[in-house]
């Protein structure tokens, strides 16, 4: 499934140039044009969709590997240690959410430094076990009917 007005589905179609690293059957990923370090890298499904619920199972599934094997060619696999390079995988979801291509895409962001890469802001409430415990009751229920 394709949209004609989609920028990443002309990406997928070569209609716009891309630097792409890697194209399987479901997926394709390629470098983003502004990135927030060295070897950012956004994946997506070969299925047009805004968000990441509009996309089937199967893209979904396939798009994990390939951002495990795009790890290893940034050699971001070689730190097993929690401390010095990491990455974020990051998935943004609607303009409030900060997505401003409704093309399901998932970004690989190489962290190798404090300046550069994803900076997250992370607004932790307190810890409620009443809200929590009733919050968890209500969706339990829920994940049942589906
Ligand atoms: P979002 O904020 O939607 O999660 O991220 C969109 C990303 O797509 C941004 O990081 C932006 O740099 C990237 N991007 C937007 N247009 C293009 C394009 O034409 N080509 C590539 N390679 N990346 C793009
Ligand atoms: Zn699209």
């Amino acid at each position: 499934m394709s949209s004609a007005s989609c920028i990443f589905c002309k990406i997928i179609k070569g209609e716009i140039p891309s630097f792409k690293l890697i194209e399987t059957p479901l997926s394709f990923a390629f470098l983003d044009i502004q990135p927030l370090s060295e070897g950012h890298i956004l994946v997506i499904p070969k299925h047009h969709g805004a968000k990441l619920h509009n996309i089937p199972d199967e893209n979904l599934a396939d798009i994990l590997p390939v951002i495990k094997k795009l790890t290893k060619v940034l050699k971001l696999d070689e730190n097993d240690t929690p401390e010095g390079t990491g990455y974020n995988v990051l998935q943004n979801n609607g303009r409030i959410a900060h997505q401003e291509v409704d093309h399901v895409h998932f970004h690989l962001i190489p962290k190798v430094d404090p300046k550069t890469g994803l900076g997250v802001g992370w607004p932790a409430q307190a810890t409620d076990f009443d809200k929590l415990g009733k919050l968890h009751k209500e969706l339990i229920e829920k994940l049942e009917k589906l």
